[in-house]
């Protein structure tokens, strides 16, 4: 085995399909498929050992209002009721005035790990001392970020106890993700202090806690609004408040709540062409910020309105990364009308709020699987072969059963195409 995947990384996707194809009994129609996905712009070169391009949708949610302007936003996904979701939640909140938000911050942290510190007030000393060195060594780095308007802001340590400390660097990465760029100054710092202050350094790497670039997003409703008469009106406020509510006390519930949120953030994280594993881990880390795991957005009944807040960790870019080699993000940034990383940040928190809505008032109404069921049945539709001529009878069909399954959607195809 060793011997096949040899120099794999040097050979080209045809070659590599080849071997594949022979060592693990690709068909000659599965050998087809992976041939012909399409590529997109430099894709091949993005990765190590490219084979071909994973496909996913891309949907637009629509009704987006927020600061006062309306937008279609792309998004990715395989989950088939998120666009849905999304689009109606924004559309009953652009009814009630749209969506408001606002970035605090976007700044991105980075680590110069140290381990076995004797003393840590040796280390603390010699850094606020050297502190505008590193700084003009974290320039000299990466000079371009500063002619940029960005670089390097600040340098602090702190004691992690058992022997490592941490020396922090705080950079304006600008309009990028500033991964690379940030890991490039550490290096540079890393080499500073180990050559003056005759330390070895465990590691240098960016912090993903991204709690420097927080975004929030806000929302008021009227209870009225909420359904047709105005008690059932009251009763929805009421529920939605406490089903937030139990998200912020019971970390089993806050779990499924955060992914909820997650199923619209990622989407669009992807469709810009952003690192959604950064995003997941920050937004999973903010939660449990004071020490218990909680719902990242809450929704409080006040004098009639229904008020909803997120806030998130969006340390996202619009260049760099893969924004610039997969032509779709170009195209997915004009319809979403990004022209800086704070509009997209402001657009992410947004969606992530309408999704929460959307899942909430589903949630305590007429439960998920109503607005689920007829989405899922499609997929079920599909994953037994039926063609785009009979996916719509034959979700109707599974509509109508009580407990549709794989075996009953097989049986029903066979139904319609005898
Ligand atoms: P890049 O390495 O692509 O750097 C950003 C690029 O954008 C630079 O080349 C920069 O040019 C250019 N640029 C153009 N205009 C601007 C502007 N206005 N502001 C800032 N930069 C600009 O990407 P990142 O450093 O953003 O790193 C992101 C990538 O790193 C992602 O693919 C991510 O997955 C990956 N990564 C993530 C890690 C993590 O999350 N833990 C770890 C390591 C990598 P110039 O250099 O001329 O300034």
């Amino acid at each position: 085995m060793e011997a096949t995947f040899s120099q794999f990384y040097k050979r080209t996707p045809e070659q590599r399909l080849a071997i594949l194809a022979e060592t693990l009994g690709l068909s000659e129609a599965e050998q087809q498929i992976l041939k012909h996905r399409a590529t997109q712009g430099d894709a091949p070169l993005l990765i190590e050992n490219y084979l071909t391009t994973y496909q996913l949708p891309e949907g637009v949610a629509v009704n987006l209002r927020v600061n006062d302007h309306e937008y279609v936003v792309p998004m990715v996904t395989e989950e088939p009721s998120v666009i849905a979701a999304a689009s109606n939640g924004a559309k009953q909140l652009a009814k009630a005035g749209g969506i408001t938000a606002t970035v605090h911050s976007r700044l991105l942290t980075g680590q110069v790990v140290l381990s076995d510190v004797k003393v840590y007030a040796s280390i603390d000393d010699w850094i606020a001392l050297h502190q505008n060195e590193l700084l003009e060594v974290a320039k000299q780095a990466h000079p371009s970020i500063v002619k940029r308007g960005g670089g390097p802001k600040s340098i602090r340590t702190r004691d992690l106890g058992e022997g490592f400390v941490s020396i922090d660097l705080v950079v304006d990465v600008k309009a990028a993700m500033g991964a690379n760029m940030m890991n490039t100054m550490l290096e540079a710092i890393a080499g500073v202090v180990q050559n003056k202050l005759h330390h070895t350094t465990l590691f240098s790497i960016l912090s993903n806690a991204g709690d420097q670039s927080l975004t929030t997003a806000t929302v008021s409703v009227p209870v009225s609004q909420l359904a047709d008469q105005a008690d059932k009106a009251q009763q929805v406020g009421k529920r939605i408040a406490q089903a937030s509510r139990i998200a912020r006390l019971d970390p089993m519930r806050a779990v499924t709540h955060n992914k909820g949120i997650m199923n619209g953030v990622d989407a669009v994280v992807v469709a810009m062409g952003n690192d959604w594993r950064a995003i997941e881990s920050a937004a999973h880390a903010y939660a449990v910020t004071d020490g218990q795991y909680r719902g990242l957005s809450q929704w409080q009944l006040e004098d009639d309105q229904l008020t909803g807040t997120l806030t998130l960790p969006l340390p996202i870019g619009i260049v760099g990364g893969a924004t610039k080699v997969l032509p779709l993000v170009a195209i997915n940034q004009k319809m979403a009308k990004i022209n800086s990383p704070e509009d997209l940040m402001k657009l992410i928190a947004a969606v992530g709020l309408a999704q929460n809505f959307a899942a909430l008032k589903a949630l305590v109404t007429n439960g998920i699987q109503q607005g689920h069921m007829k989405m899922q049945m499609r997929s079920l539709a599909m994953s037994v072969g039926a063609t785009p001529s009979e996916v719509s009878v034959l979700t109707k069909q599974l509509s109508n059963t009580d407990d549709p399954n794989e075996a009953q959607a097989r049986q029903l195809l066979s139904q319609i195409r005898n």
